[in-house]
Formats: structure tokens, sequence, C-alpha cells
């Protein structure tokens, strides 16, 4: 229920401009606005547009606005932007208390987070939020290898990573991690899959999320690549790093592939259907070998989204 889906058109309401694809169906709040950090390499979600957290009576406003339309439709709510944890803990606690009362039947609240900001912040103040509403955090580690993580500059090491997890899910939130297929490029997919595998392995977070690299044209990933200094890694370079991620996963999370940029629909809940979804990756790199047309579908998908 995205709020402008059910024809809301106030010109004051500020919807956020991404939300994870699971929340296609969310109220979408607004507290912050941008991402307090804006230098990974590979993105370009927020690039140009200063961080900053919206005024309190602001987003009190847009809740009532919501409510008034929706009081007792709304089930889940995504609070937006990158970064919600940046706004003072006492005000995330007010927000999320006004979006209980208003919002009677909601079953989930949701917000992205960076790593280094979980790390950093007490773990009382996780708690507070949490007993407050808010259920899910939904993480960008992107990668767990230490090279990699400097290279695109996601502002954290593997043990911060490692330490906002397992922080995350002591204060009882759901924990939901992304992680970017291809973003070692040809060259790095082994230490990539690898890497990324012994983070989640200390994390054993609830959700696993994949998404495949997809160049953004105002990233500096993007520049690095039309200057031929990153090879974008082929179809089977992809299958072959998400099977050996797969093999190397000791966790019990759900593992999920909700993103169109991505090669196969790989759904499932670790260990149980790990065997399943590492044969369906070898049977596509089987049939790549043969079939230019698999592989030309494949490639296609990197130009069906933006993200
Ligand atoms: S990936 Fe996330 S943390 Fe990194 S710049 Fe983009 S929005 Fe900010």
């Amino acid at each position: 229920m995205t709020i402008g889906r059910f024809g809301l058109r106030r010109r004051d309401y500020d919807f956020p401009p991404f939300r994870p694809p699971s929340e296609a169906n969310s109220l979408l709040l607004r507290v912050t606005r941008g991402c307090p950090w804006n230098r990974c390499t590979f993105c370009s979600m927020y690039k140009g547009m200063k961080f900053e957290i919206r005024d309190l009576e602001e987003i009190l406003e847009d809740i009532e606005a919501a409510r008034d339309l929706y009081g007792d439709r709304v089930r889940t709510i995504f609070i937006g932007d990158s970064n919600s944890l940046m706004a003072k803990t006492d005000m995330l606690v007010k927000i999320l208390n006004t979006l209980s009362s208003s919002f009677p039947h909601v079953e989930r609240v949701t917000s992205y987070a960076r790593a280094k900001t979980i790390a950093k912040k007490p773990l009382e103040d996780l708690i507070k939020i949490r007993q407050a509403g808010l259920t899910r955090l939904h993480v960008g580690l992107e990668t767990g290898d230490r090279e990699l993580l400097k290279g695109i500059e996601k502002g954290a090491t593997p043990e911060e990573m490692v330490e906002a997890g397992r922080k995350a899910k002591e204060a009882g939130f759901e924990y939901s991690l992304y992680v970017l297929l291809g973003i070692g490029g040809e060259e790095k997919w082994e230490q990539h899959a690898r890497g990324t595998a012994e983070v989640l392995n200390q994390i054993d977070p609830h959700f696993i999320r994949v998404r495949t690299f997809v160049p953004q044209p105002n990233s500096p990933l993007y520049e690095t690549m039309t200057d031929g200094r990153f090879q974008l890694a082929s179809p089977e370079t992809i299958l072959k790093e998400t099977k050996l991620l797969l093999e190397e996963l000791q966790v019990t999370s759900q593992f999920l592939s909700d993103h169109i940029s991505n090669l196969l629909p790989l759904h499932g809940k670790l260990p149980e259907d790990k065997d399943r979804m590492v044969r369906m990756i070898g049977e596509a790199l089987e049939e790549l070998k043969e079939n230019d047309s698999l592989r030309e579908e494949m490639e296609m998908r990197r130009h069906l989204t933006n993200l």
C-alpha cells in the first residue's frame, strides 16, 4: 500500500524515493532525506541530495494524513530514506508510537539502516526503538570481503558488519541483509563469495537478499568500468559466485532473490533448501554452455532496472 497507489496526492506528503521490493505494498513514511554516507562507489541513489532529518511536526502531519485515508487497512509500513537510525532515539520512539496508535492493525514496520550506525548506537537505544515498534532492519552488506568493502567505500569493515548484525539481533530486530552479486567483477568473484559467506555465517541473519550489480551511470564504479579498470561479471561468473556463496553458507536464514536484476528465482530456507538451489544453479550453468538465447536473456536483465 504505497500511499500514492491509493490516490493521495497531497503536495506536501513526502515520499521516500526508494524502498525494498518486499515493501511494495507498505505505507511509505519519510523520516530522513538522502544518505548520510553517500560514498558507496556503486550507488547513485541519493547523489546530489543533501542528507537531512525531517521536522518531527511534518512527519506527524504525514502520519495523520495517511491515517485519515487508510488507518484500518495499513498492515505494513516502511520508513525511509537510507538510514533512519540517524534520527535521535526519542524522535524515532515518538514516531513509532504515533504509528502504532494511528494504524491499529499494523504488523510490521521496517527501515533501511547502515551497519556502521547500528554498530555505533548504544544497545539500550536499539532496544527502545525495537520496543516502540520498528520490527525489521534492511541493511546493505553488499560483500563480506575486506578488500572489496574497502574498494567500494562501504564505510564498514567485516568486523563492523558482524558487530552490527549481532547487536541488531540482540535488540530483537529481524535482520535483512543485501548481498550485491557481481560486485567483485570478473576477477574477484571467488573472494567476494567466500568473504560474504564468512560474515553471513557469523551473523546468521533472518533474511539474505541478493541483487545483481547493475552499473549506475551516475556512480564512481561506472566510471571505473568505462575506463576499463573494472570488468563486469558475466552471467556464468555470477552464477558460479552465487553457487559458491550458497555452498559456503551455514545459516538458518531465508535466502531470497527478490529483485528483477537477478538471473534465477532462487528462494528458500537454509539449510533445508540449499541443495535444491545449488542444483538449480548447476543446471543453469550447464544450459548456458549451449543456449545463447538464455545468455542474452540474462544479460538483458541488466537493462531492466536501475537499482
Ligand atoms: S548504498 Fe546505501 S549507504 Fe551506500 S551510498 Fe547508497 S544509500 Fe548510502
